[in-house]
């Protein structure tokens, strides 16, 4: 696709960018049967291909409307769109573009900006976050039963190990899990004791920067992805092995610190250092022996979620199912694995509608081989898809529970 800027953006960085990354798409149309928001409507402007297009006009007209950002907002950046495409198109690069021109282009209402900023400030912050779990679980019995299902049931981290081991490892304690379910990284911690490697959580290392990001706060964004990087960097020079996230989510974004740093000349090299020492929990677990954990496997039938951020985003389509067929659990089939289940960070607040429909349709093909358990390894998923039905867990509490 080929595309003429307008003059406004013939010397804008981005644009020039968008203009490039533009170029890949052939206009096949692959996308549109593996993106959940076109099937949910077969309206082409909530496909990739169809936002493309509106990106491109944008660039080209000089100028777009609130039409525009409606469509750009519906997109989940699932990156679904990114595994179908034959031609290599980085449509979640383009629509970062995209968004942040469109915040400046069609600018939101005061509502909607200021929901926006709550829910940054709010979701970054996990003593507030912790302290409002707190106060929902009270008055829980008099929520309505779409609000009170997202509402996590409080947890016990447990024990932690206290065996320091010479292989160290770093791992985000992020703000909504560490608020919400504070039992995975206790039961990760614990699990990679048993494996000789101690898991260290940096206090000064919060949100991973990506609510912001797709929130299109860009600057807000680079400012905790510094402020990360500076926590780090001293374990980093003394010897970490890896930067371990137990969400997907966090864990996709700090793989493109790197790209997302490139034209900070400070941060430039220590960020593509930190990309490239991330490791999803699950990969770290791949390369041990699995054998030596020793889990309970008598845990009835699982139906496995694999979050979009791992799947699509860092590339780790069957990572789950086999370590957990390797380590003898039992697994139920599942349908449509690689459609988004409606989290996709703040997108089940701020589109409610269309989030709810992909939860029902995701729990439906989670559920078709009957399952006793959901396991996934996000938080935002883990949140989303509870149900009264079948339990959700993320994956590593199964291999805690020896
Ligand atoms: S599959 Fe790729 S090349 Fe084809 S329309 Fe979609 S983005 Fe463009
Ligand atoms: S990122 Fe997901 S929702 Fe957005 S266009 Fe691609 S497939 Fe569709």
């Amino acid at each position: 696709m080929h595309i003429e800027l307008h003059a406004r953006f013939a010397n804008e960085p981005t644009a020039l960018r968008a203009r490039d990354l533009t170029s890949a798409c052939v206009h096949c149309g692959f996308c549109l049967e593996t993106c959940p928001t076109y099937l949910d409507g077969r309206d082409e402007r909530d496909s990739p291909r169809g936002r493309i297009y509106l990106i491109k006009s944008l660039l080209e007209e000089g100028s777009a409307g609130a039409e525009t950002r409606t469509h750009l907002d519906r997109c989940l950046t699932c990156r679904s769109c990114e595994t179908t495409c034959p031609s290599g198109m980085q449509y979640a690069q383009l629509l970062d573009i995209g968004r942040a021109l469109i915040e400046v282009e069609a600018p939101r209402a005061t509502a909607g900006r200021i929901a926006r900023r709550l829910l940054r400030f709010g979701f970054a912050k996990p003593s507030l976050l912790r302290a409002g779990l707190v106060a929902a679980r009270l008055v829980r019995p008099l929520l309505p039963a779409a609000l009170r299902r997202k509402i996590p049931a409080g947890q016990r981290a447990g024990k932690l190990p206290g065996t320091a081991h010479a292989r160290r490892m770093l791992v985000l304690e992020g703000c909504v899990q560490r608020a919400a379910t504070p039992l995975t990284n206790a039961a990760a911690k614990r699990v990679l004791d048993r494996l000789g490697i101690t898991l260290v959580g940096v206090a000064q290392a919060t949100c991973c920067g990506a609510l912001d990001h797709h929130l299109a706060a860009e600057d807000a964004g680079r400012e905790r992805i510094r402020r990360n990087i500076d926590a780090w960097w001293p374990h980093v020079e003394a010897g970490a092995e890896a930067i371990v996230a137990s969400a997907s989510g966090c864990g996709a974004h700090i793989a493109q610190y790197g790209e997302l740093m490139a034209a900070d000349p400070g941060y430039a090299d220590k960020a593509a250092t930190i990309s490239s020492m991330h490791r999803d929990l699950a990969r770290v677990l791949a390369a041990e022996d699995l054998e030596a954990l020793s889990p309970r496997t008598d845990v009835g039938r699982i139906a496995v979620h694999t979050p979009c951020t791992l799947q699509h985003g860092l590339g780790e389509q069957g990572l789950l199912r086999d370590i957990l067929s390797r380590a003898g659990f039992s697994l139920a089939a599942t349908q449509d694995e690689h459609l988004c289940c409606g989290s996709a960070g703040s997108y089940s607040i701020l589109q409610p509608r269309i989030s709810g429909r992909l939860r029902e349709r995701a729990l439906a093909n989670l559920a078709s081989d009957a399952p006793d358990l959901i396991v996934t390894a996000n938080i935002g998923c883990q949140l989303h898809l509870q149900s009264p039905d079948i339990p959700v867990k993320h994956w590593i509490e199964l291999f805690d529970a020896v």
